[in-house]
Formats: structure tokens, C-alpha cells, sequence
């Protein structure tokens, strides 16, 4: 049974997540065929998309909302990304070295970073405590009519930007050179449905159907209405949250400058950098707002939002547990403004002041058709909005994936795990110990 429909291994979403998963079954299994279905005529178009995220490859070194034991892990996996752009060349390329650095304001936080330096400097020995003299000069724009004190830890040397759209493509390109696998690639190829018959998942696609031993469902917030589809994930719901930004009108940012998060927000500080994409202008945000839709900028349909949400009363009761709290309010409400035109300008100038205290709304302008989308999970059971990733395992070879920040950083940790589950389910190999040696 080996015609074009049939492969060991599918993998359903040509964003980071699923391109990275490709790559490492092309590279380090014995699978002897796997297939990549994409909807977009494109990979990595989405999320993955440069304009859509910010580019950052969190290693932990200046994301506040980290706690030790998150930052160890996920500068493993972001060593890896590291590790698997420059093995190919693609340093100064497709990633880069940036300036970085997380910015604390007012005494408390200044005492915050001070004390996070210390004990994170073990973590990442390369990084740095700047001084209000130290950042006048890295960064005079931080310090010009600053009234606050301040302080950073950062680092100069380091790769931060990555264009994880451009290394998507690459892990399907690097893929389709191993030439023992039959790899293929399906654009313009959307699965509406998957089911089980025998020992076969079957994949239904306007194009016809696939059959397949294992499937991996890397579809963004899509993930979860293919789950439930299936019957799966009823525990779970997804909360899309948009993310949008704002350019400078010129440039007046060379370093990725990132703010203390708030435990309860992670990744909603604001944070400002030379855009990759753009010729270097600084983009500012993202910020967040709950959308009706899976996709940001694409038509896509009210009622899968509602599929993949599907709203009772234990989401009711997670919406209200979130309103209840005044800092969270507060932010919805500040980041509904922020979509407002004729006022969003303005207000988002306020939260902006913290990185750059002489900005005025004249410089910066919204950023139309940036941003993307998080899929946000909602743990039924729990009560609760998960703030990472969220995988769904089945018994019968389909596993479900949900991505958000810093899900691209982490897409060869992810492809990892799900490599050894699946590898496990069929009876084929992985090369850990290759996988490590290259990528680790
Ligand atoms: C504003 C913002 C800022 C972010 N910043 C960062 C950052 O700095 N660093 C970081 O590490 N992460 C960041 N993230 C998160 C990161 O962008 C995502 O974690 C990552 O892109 C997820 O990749 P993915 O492949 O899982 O999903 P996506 O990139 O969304 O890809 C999913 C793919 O599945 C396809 N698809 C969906 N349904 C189907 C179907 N039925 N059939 C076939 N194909 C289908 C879609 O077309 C899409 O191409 C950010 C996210 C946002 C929104």
C-alpha cells in the first residue's frame, strides 16, 4: 500500500510547528514516508509569518513572566533553533544578533531586575546589568526625558531575532534533501476532516483522501476544531487573542527592548525592536484582544470560532474569573482601545513611554495587516486559561497541537516530543543521539 495516498506519518499545518516536526522525522527517524498538508499556497504564512510575531527567540534571558525552571528549559529548545540556523548557514540571514534587553522602571522593578540578574546570571553568564550611563549609551532613546530610574539586564553578542517564517520554509527545503524519505508536500491543501478505519487514519481534503498510520494536527487555533471534530479535547477551549503592533515613523530603536511582564499577563508588555522585515523600523506591542475568528487577517468562519470555543458554563465562569481581577479588566479594556482608530494612537503612546519617555502618538502609526493570532487554551477541567502550549495524546495515533508564544522558539523541543511519541506508537526508530549531537 504504498500510492501517493498513503504515508506512515501526516502532519496537518505548514507553520513552524509542523515544518520543524517534518524536518526532524526526515532527518533523525527511519520512517520511510511523511506528508506535510498546508492550506495556504504558501509555508509558514501565518503565525509563523514574520509580520506576524515578534520575532524574538525566547530563550529566557529577558522574559520576566519565567520562572528558573521555565528558563532552563526553554533555552534548551531555543539553543536548538540557534543550533539548526547556524549548522545551515542561516546566521545573519534568516537569524540574528540583536541588542536585547529587559528594561525595569521605577524603583520596584529596578529592585526586581537587579535581583533577577543575579540569580539568572548562572543561566546566561553573558548577560549584563546597565546602569542609567550604560543605557544612555546602548540605547539613548530609553533615557532622553526619563524622570523614573531605571535599570537592565541585557545582552550585546546574542542571536534574539529570528525570522521564523524563512526557517519554516527552510526545514521543509533541508527535509526534502534527505534522501532516503518520501517527503512530501501538499499546498493549497486544507483537511476538512480525519477519521479512524482500521488501523488507518483517513484524511478527507477537497483534493481526495489520504491514508495514514499517525497524524500530527499543528494547525493553530484550527488544532482544537479538528480535535473536536474527532471527539477529542472536550476539556478544552480556545481563546483566539489578536495581537497587533505599531511602527515608528522613523527609526528610534536599535535593541530589542522588553518591559517586567505581569505574572497574570505573560507576554502582554509591551516591547519595542528593529523589525526584520522592515528594514530595521521599530515595531511596537503586540497587544492583545479576544477576536470571534481563528485567523487574524483571512476570512475565516464565526462558526468554527464557536466550534473551537464551544462556550458553557465553565467558560462563562473563566471569562468572569478573569474580569473579576482589576489589572486584567483593565488590560482588555486598554487593548480594546488600542484597535480603536482616532484614539488608539493616543492611548497606546501612554503604555509606550515606558520604553521611549519622549514619544509622541505623531511618531508611530498603527501597523495595518501585522499582527497574528494566539491560540489561547481554556482547561475546562481545571477552570482555568492556560498560559502555554497544550497537547492533546490519543490512543489511536493522532495527536493534537496548540501553539502560542513562544511556540516558535520552541518548535524543535515540540517536534522532539512529538517525534519520540509517535516513533514509540509505530515501532520506528529515533536517532537521539544524532538529534542531540547536531542539535544541542
Ligand atoms: C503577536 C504574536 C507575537 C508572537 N511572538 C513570538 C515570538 O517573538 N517568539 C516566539 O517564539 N513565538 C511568538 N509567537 C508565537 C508564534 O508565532 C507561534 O507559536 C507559532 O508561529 C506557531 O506556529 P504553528 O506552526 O503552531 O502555527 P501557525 O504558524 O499558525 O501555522 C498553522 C498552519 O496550519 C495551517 N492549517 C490550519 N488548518 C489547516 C487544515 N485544516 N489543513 C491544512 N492546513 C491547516 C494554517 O494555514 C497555518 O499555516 C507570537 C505570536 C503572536 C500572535
Amino acid at each position: 500500500m504504498h500510492d501517493n495516498h498513503y504515508f506512515q506519518v501526516a502532519i496537518i499545518g505548514g507553520g513552524i510547528s509542523g515544518t520543524s516536526l517534518l524536518y526532524t522525522l526526515a532527518r533523525y527517524t527511519d520512517l520511510s514516508s511523511v506528508a506535510l498538508f498546508e492550506k495556504y499556497d504558501e509555508i509558514g504564512s501565518v503565525n509563523t509569518n514574520a509580520r506576524s510575531n515578534s520575532q524574538t527567540l525566547h530563550c529566557g534571558d529577558i522574559e520576566t513572566n519565567y520562572t528558573y525552571a521555565k528558563a532552563k528549559k526553554v533555552k534548551r529548545t531555543a539553543n536548538m533553533l540557534e543550533r539548526y540556523a547556524l549548522n545551515h548557514g542561516y546566521g545573519g540571514k534568516h537569524i540574528h544578533k540583536v541588542t536585547k534587553m529587559a528594561l525595569g522602571v521605577g524603583a520596584e522593578e529596578v529592585a526586581y531586575i537587579k535581583k533577577r540578574y543575579k540569580e539568572f546570571v548562572a543561566l546566561y553568564p553573558y548577560m549584563e546589568l546597565w546602569d542609567e550611563t550604560a543605557l544612555a549609551e546602548i540605547e539613548p532613546a530609553l533615557m532622553e526625558g526619563r524622570t523614573e530610574p531605571v535599570v537592565a539586564m541585557g545582552a550585546k553578542d546574542q542571536y534574539s531575532a529570528v525570522d521564523f517564517g524563512a526557517i519554516a520554509k527552510s526545514f521543509v527545503d533541508n527535509a526534502k534533501k534527505e534522501s532516503k524519505k518520501e517527503v512530501e508536500l501538499f499546498l493549497n491543501t486544507q483537511i476538512t476532516s480525519m477519521k479512524k478505519r482500521g488501523d488507518k487514519i483517513i484524511l478527507a481534503s477537497d483534493e481526495g483522501e489520504y491514508f495514514v498510520d499517525f497524524v500530527v494536527v499543528n494547525a493553530g487555533a484550527h488544532s482544537l476544531l479538528l480535535a473536536h471534530q474527532m471527539g477529542f479535547g472536550e476539556a478544552y477551549s480556545c481563546l483566539p487573542i489578536g495581537g497587533s503592533f505599531f511602527y515608528a515613523k522613523e527609526n528610534i530603536l536599535n535593541s530589542k527592548v522588553y518591559t517586567v511582564q505581569n505574572p497574570k499577563l505573560p507576554f502582554a508588555a509591551v516591547h519595542g525592536d528593529p523589525d526584520l522585515v522592515k528594514d530595521g523600523i521599530a515595531r511596537f506591542g503586540p497587544t492583545a484582544l479576544a477576536l470571534p475568528k481563528l485567523e487574524r487577517y483571512r476570512a475565516s468562519h464565526f462558526v468554527d470560532f464557536l466550534h473551537a470555543l464551544s462556550p458553557d458554563e465553565t467558560v462563562v465562569k473563566v471569562f468572569y474569573d478573569l474580569l473579576k481581577d482589576d489589572d486584567i479588566r483593565d488590560y482588555i479594556f486598554r487593548n480594546f482601545i488600542y484597535e480603536i482608530p482616532g484614539l488608539r494612537r493616543n492611548e497606546f503612546v501612554k503604555e509606550l513611554r515606558k520604553i521611549i519617555p519622549n514619544i509622541e502618538p505623531e511618531e508611530i502609526e498603527f501597523a495595518e495587516n501585522v499582527g497574528g493570532l494566539r491560540p489561547q487554551v481554556i482547561d475546562k477541567v481545571k477552570k482555568e486559561l492556560l498560559l502555554g502550549e497544550a497537547k492533546i495524546e490519543t490512543e489511536i495515533g493522532v495527536i493534537f497541537n496548540m501553539t502560542p508564544s513562544p511556540g516558535a522558539t520552541s518548535c524543535l523541543g515540540n517536534a522532539e516530543v512529538d517525534t519520540r511519541l509517535l516513533c514509540d506508537y509505530l515501532g520506528v526508530r529515533f536517532y537521539a543521539e544524532k538529534f542531540k549531537k547536531e542539535l544541542e
